[in-house]
Order: structure tokens, then C-alpha cells, then sequence
């Protein structure tokens, strides 16, 4: 999956996934990919999340609108990513996923459960983009 989440100079924030359905290659599998809230949201207001991992599960969850809706709350990114990904794993504890939060200032975070994640991050400010690792 590569999901990718952007904020332009004035502000507007834009979230997109795409998947390659690698786990369940199911034909007809409609996956979370275009599901809304579950594997990319945004909100200008807020910030946006991505997600990957097991699609068929973690739809059941919206954890991207969940992220997103938790930091419209104060979570700042981390706690709101830990959250989303924690109600998931409360229920399916052997389920593979991860998401990451940016919020509307730019600060971001990931998590993860069942692997480590790593997710890369590139501003104006930056000479380049900068990987940042997550551990379960
Ligand atoms: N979430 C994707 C899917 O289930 C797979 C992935 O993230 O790699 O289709």
C-alpha cells in the first residue's frame, strides 16, 4: 500500500492510498483502499492519516476517520495514532497494520502492530525526505 498525505502552502490537505491487495487477492475484493476513513482520510480543519496492513479487518474499525477525529478532540498525532491502532489490536490481536497522523501544523506520527513501519516524511524546509521508523 502507499498511502500519501500533503498539505499545500494555503493550508488544504489531501489524502490518497492505493493498495495492491497483496494479502487477500481475492477476485471482485473491493478492500479498504476506497473506503473512506479506513485507509486515508483528511480534514482541513484537522490533519489526515493513512493506513496499511489487513485491509478486511481494520475497515471494520475506520481507524483513518478514527485518527483523524481524535486529534479534532486534542490527541495530539501519537496518542491518536497509538489509540486507533490499540482498538483494533483489543479486538484482533494477531491482525498486521499501521497508520500514520499529521496534523494541520505538520507534526506527525505513526503505529503500528505486528510489524515495524516506517513511513517518510518531506517538507519545504527539508534538503530531503526523512524515513522515521516505528516499532510495534
Ligand atoms: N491494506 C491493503 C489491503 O488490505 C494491503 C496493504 O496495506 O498492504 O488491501
Amino acid at each position: 500500500t502507499i498511502s500519501m498525505a500533503v498539505i499545500d502552502k494555503r493550508g488544504q490537505i489531501a489524502v490518497g492510498t492505493s493498495t495492491n491487495g497483496a494479502t487477500f487477492k481475492i477476485p471482485g475484493r473491493v478492500g479498504d483502499g476506497p473506503i473512506a476513513g479506513s485507509s486515508a482520510y483528511a480534514d482541513n480543519e484537522v490533519g489526515a492519516c493513512g493506513a496499511t496492513g489487513d485491509g478486511d479487518i481494520m475497515m471494520r474499525f475506520l481507524p483513518c476517520y478514527q485518527v483523524v477525529e481524535s486529534m479534532r478532540l486534542g490527541m495530539d498525532p501519537k496518542l491518536a495514532a497509538k489509540d486507533a491502532i490499540s482498538r483494533i489490536a483489543r479486538k484482533f490481536p494477531n491482525f498486521v497494520g499501521a497508520v500514520v497522523a499529521i496534523n494541520r501544523n505538520g507534526v506527525h506520527a505513526g503505529a503500528c502492530h505486528g510489524w515495524t513501519f516506517q513511513y517518510s516524511v518531506r517538507s519545504s524546509e527539508m534538503d530531503d525526505v526523512k524515513v522515521f521508523t516505528v516499532q510495534p
